[in-house]
């Protein structure tokens, strides 16, 4: 089996544009590369290779993905090989894990139907009838299709998805093994998305490992996610982190924010080190994930109760793993959607450069709420600190903090 850090390593390394420009011919068109598209067999040059982005896609079929997904997809090849035939054209040695499973990697089977079901989502949204109802919701949060196309945004219809995935010859089993089809308790199949805008969830290799559906209109719930499955393991990634990692570790920090439009909103104002956890509260691996790309957070959380709570229990599991962690408050009714959006990128970094550390926030909090008043209560503002400072690794930022609350007290 192959890292997924050796596979992201690999992706760094590769000239796609070379390696794509092998059997496409390709050229120049601004930053990118363009040229006929060897998907829909194409005449005109609709076809696009970003070597930035390290992608290609098609305007005309729709057609798009990595250097990996190209080999996969052009060429037939399993994912272990198009990953050793990148490596090996790139010069790059990869460490690779023995498991003790022969064969493929059992993730592929969900990888491959996931992306098949991400292409038709996305193109019910960019140019089909069947799509309106999500274009219309897009244009309403003032999201343009070429931002929804950059983020893997789609649109599912009430049905439709089922039998265009068995025309590609994936089965109902597979798709209920990737959760695009739900079993009921009577036994009847039905798909899991239905009027639904589709946020696709990348893992950090680009790879399609589930999604998100935000409901369109009344319905409930709100938001919902892809079970989990093999690939698909919410406590272990994080989602953008296949787009905002070279931002992060370039920046040197990284902005946690709730939900997806929080982030895609953040990233079309050109604040791109930006991820989101998958769930309510951050796990432990994904506080690990996040030191080992940077060592400064900012959350970006709402400033309700509920978010509050979520703020902290991040925060504390930030500091253990040695991150340094401020918070950043919005203006009251606000969230980074709407505030990224009226404020652009001056305005968000106005509010980081205002962000007070998590230490600071809590004593701000229990100030106001005048739990330092008389000694019982201040007893009681103690122990809701203490969480904190001992969660704090690093052993310099624990006497700072221990500091300032001897002080406040
Ligand atoms: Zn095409």
């Amino acid at each position: 089996m192959i890292p997924d850090e050796e596979v992201e390593r690999v992706r760094e390394a590769a000239d796609i544009v070379g390696i794509i420009g092998e059997t496409v011919t390709l050229k120049r068109a601004g930053a990118a590369f363009r040229g006929p598209c060897p998907f829909h067999q194409g005449k005109n040059p609709n076809f696009s290779v970003d070597p930035r982005r390290r992608i290609y896609h098609c305007f005309k079929c729709g057609e798009s993905g990595d250097v990996f997904t190209f080999l996969r997809k052009r060429f037939g090849m399993d994912w272990p090989t198009a990953v050793r035939h990148v490596a090996e054209r790139s010069g790059i040695t990869i460490r690779e894990v023995s498991s003790r499973r022969d064969g493929p990697d059992p993730r592929e089977r969900l990888w491959e139907v996931n992306a098949a079901a991400e292409a038709y989502f996305r193109r019910l949204l960019q140019e089909d009838p069947g799509g309106s109802a999500g274009r219309e919701y897009l244009a309403a949060r003032q999201v343009g299709l070429d931002v929804a196309e950059r983020f893997g945004l789609g649109y599912a219809q009430r049905d439709g998805l089922r039998d265009h995935l068995a025309t590609l010859g994936f089965d109902d089993e597979r798709q209920l093994e990737a959760g695009l089809l739900v079993r009921r308790e009577d036994g009847a199949i039905r798909p899991r998305f239905r009027g639904r805008l589709m946020f696709t969830i990348y893992d950090v290799a680009s790879r399609v490992v589930g999604f998100g559906g935000r409901v369109i209109g009344e319905g409930e719930p709100k938001y919902l996610n892809s079970p989990e499955t093999i690939a698909f393991v919410k406590g272990r990634m994080l989602y953008g982190l296949n787009w905002a990692r070279n931002a992060i570790r370039r920046a040197d920090r990284v902005l946690l924010v709730e939900g997806y439009f929080d982030l895609v909103r953040l990233a079309m104002a050109g604040v791109e080190e930006v991820v989101a956890p998958l769930g309510t509260a951050l796990t432990p691996d994904q506080g690990a994930l996040i030191a080992r790309h940077t060592k400064h957070a900012f959350l970006i959380y709402d400033s309700d109760k509920a978010g509050l709570k979520a703020t902290f229990r991040a925060a504390d599991e930030l500091l253990r793993h040695g991150v340094a962690v401020r918070v950043v408050t919005l203006p009251p009714g606000e969230d980074p959607d709407t505030f990224a959006r009226s404020a652009g990128r001056e305005g968000v970094e106005r509010q980081l450069a205002q962000a007070v550390d998590v230490i600071e926030r809590k004593v701000q909090l229990l100030e106001r709420g005048g739990w330092f008043a008389d000694l019982h209560r201040r007893r009681q503002a103690v122990d809701h600190l203490l969480p904190t400072i001992r969660a704090t690794a690093d052993a310099v930022t624990r006497d700072l903090y221990l500091a300032r609350v001897a002080e406040a007290t």
